[in-house]
């Protein structure tokens, strides 16, 4: 048997919460969702591992112990910061689309687009999972240990069993309805939802675990996995095939870099949407210097919202893949069409008529055309994690099965969840971001670093969906022109607006404010969510000495590191 029924273990106390969300270190620090992904990753760098070893152990663990929100059958961005070459790249595992796919399938017969939640579920939303291609190549050019070394730790934590914590519970609660047979069977025992406390045993992503552990990750791409992901995909109708997987490559890309107030950002590339959406929010912003504003002011929560508003209208229409359609990076943050974006903000109202610009004045290329999509996406929510090494080479992974536990469909008898990645993909056919064979969907996975004279001084990240962007950037504010210290910059309430009408808040921002702003045309959702998940340390070469802080949104844990804790071998 799989599981124990356990006690309900009561939630930390506010004080312990902190305590374990926060730390200080001085040769490492780890910060991740998950407790024990934390100490996996801790442990690694005691044993004098680097940050990239730490790295592909944490996503090794929580491919265990957080399996609705990242895993195999999922993909990521890592971004991996070399201290010794002073070099930023990034390993892009994004999901790629099977050759079979073809732009309009996300449409019924009659031409309208499937509900997202029909859509998102089926075989066809499953892209090709890029998530070991990059753990792999990372650590062959950058470990010091290796792969079967590093996923041991989580194939002990799939034997010995786990224990589910509230934030496995919670999304078991709201996400039921995205569980395929396999994967209700397996977190719905005897048909009822496993609960904090409780012991689950994962037997059989242990034993996917041990093959990968003793033939490398050809057997997920080429091997017998791949076989079984093919097979279980044809059921749920899907369209991957065994050359799909065997044809999935990475690309290891240049950031995309950018400015703000003296820190230079170096954050995700295209496909990612991300980097480059943070970074012109960040220039829009700059322009009216925040400082001179309370963090919980209207006049930034105008702004700021102003600023999403604007730069989301131009991702919506201007992200694609740059393997397939050239893109309009250098006209969007270009100085002047930024102060033209700038020009769009009344600050005495919203501006209804906010919509997106023409980066293609200032910047030589072929227009694409904007096709308008469906209101209907639900938000995902993922995972970020981020190390630094006693080297100080840093690793910082925003990884993901894309909604919570995917497509629902489990790989039977190996006890992963294969994504949903493809919906990131237009449903409405004819834009730059319409499915196409070999190609990746526009994602907003933003791992991201900051540099001061050159030198790295914060690492952070979040998932969310296009959330994302929103938890990265006003994280980034809140410590430089607010001057909080890096947990307050982390749960500082956020709030979040793209194109739509609607603007998303946390609890806790200021109601005062929150007036102000719907007297000035603005609206916001009925109720308060959580935003985000920023995991993030922040370097201080002159102390020598790193903070690590974990967003209280789930059980994150930060682990620091000093020079006595590190076995010398
Ligand atoms: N759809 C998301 C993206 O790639 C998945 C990541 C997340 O939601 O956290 O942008």
């Amino acid at each position: 048997m799989g599981y124990r029924r356990g006690k309900s273990l009561s939630r930390d106390l506010e004080k312990q919460s902190y305590d374990r969300e926060t730390a200080v270190g001085t040769k490492g620090m780890v910060v991740s969702p998950h407790w024990a992904a934390t100490d996996i990753g801790e442990k690694v760098l005691k044993e004098g591992g680097n940050a990239v070893d730490a790295a592909a152990a944490i996503q090794f663990a929580l491919n265990v112990v957080e399996p609705m929100m990242t895993g195999i059958g999922g993909s990521g961005f890592l971004m991996v910061y070399d201290n010794k070459k002073k070099d930023v790249k990034i390993y892009d595992g994004h999901t790629r689309a099977p050759k079979g796919v073809h732009p309009e399938m996300f449409l019924d017969e009659k031409g309208e687009v499937v509900d997202f939640r029909k859509r998102s579920t089926h075989g066809t939303a499953v892209g090709i999972p890029g998530i070991l291609k990059v753990m792999d190549k990372a650590i062959n050019e950058h470990g010091s240990k290796t792969l079967a070394d590093l996923i041991q730790p989580a194939i002990d934590a799939a034997e010995k069993g786990f224990k589910v914590n509230w934030v496995l519970e919670e999304a078991l609660q709201n996400f039921q309805y995205r569980l395929g047979k396999e994967a209700k069977a397996f977190y719905f025992p005897e048909g009822k939802s496993l609960k904090e406390g409780d012991t689950l045993v994962k037997e059989h992503l242990a034993k996917t675990f041990r093959i990968l552990q003793k033939e490398g990750i050809s057997a997920f791409y080429e091997g017998e996995i791949a076989e079984a992901i093919v097979s279980n995909l044809k059921e749920e109708g899907g369209i991957m095939t065994l050359e799909d997987l065997k044809n999935c490559r990475l690309t290891i890309d240049e950031p995309i870099w950018g400015d703000y107030k003296g820190y230079k950002i170096a954050s995700s590339a295209p496909p990612s949407a991300g980097g480059l959406t943070v970074i012109q929010v960040l220039k829009i912003l700059e322009t009216f210097d925040l400082s001179q504003y309370d963090a919980r002011s209207w006049e930034k929560y105008f702004l700021i919202t102003e600023a999403m508003r604007l730069a989301f209208s131009d991702k919506i229409a201007y992200s694609g893949d740059p393997e397939c359609s050239s893109l309009p990076i250098e006209g969007l943050l270009h100085d002047d069409y930024i102060a033209e974006r700038v020009r769009a903000i009344n600050f005495e109202r919203r501006n209804d008529a906010i919509d997106f610009g023409n980066p293609w004045k200032y910047q030589d290329g072929k227009p694409n055309q904007v096709i308008r999509q469906p209101d209907d996406l639900e938000k995902s929510e993922t995972t970020h994690f981020t190390v630094v090494d006693q080297w100080g080479n840093i690793a910082a992974c925003t990884s993901t099965v894309e909604h919570p536990f995917g497509s629902g469909i489990m790989v039977k008898g190996y006890g992963f969840l294969l994504n949903n990645e493809l919906t990131d993909f237009d449903a409405n056919p004819g834009g730059i971001n319409e499915a196409q064979p070999d190609k990746r969907p526009v994602s907003c996975k933003s791992p991201t670093i900051l540099f001061k004279d050159d030198k790295p001084i914060l690492t952070l990240g979040s998932p969310g969906g296009p959330t994302i962007i929103g938890s990265v950037f006003q994280t980034i504010i809140n410590i430089i022109d607010h001057k909080m210290n890096l947990k307050e910059a982390i749960e500082e309430p956020r709030i979040f607006a793209s194109a739509g009408p609607l603007i998303e808040w946390e609890p806790g921002i200021s109601m005062e404010a929150k007036g102000e702003m719907e007297s000035k045309g603005f609206e916001f959702g009925d109720k308060p969510s959580r935003i985000g998940n920023v995991q993030a340390i922040q370097i201080d070469h002159e102390k020598g000495r790193l903070y690590g802080a974990a967003d209280s949104s789930r059980e994150g844990k930060a682990a620091g590191i000093t020079e006595d804790q590190i076995k010398v071998s």
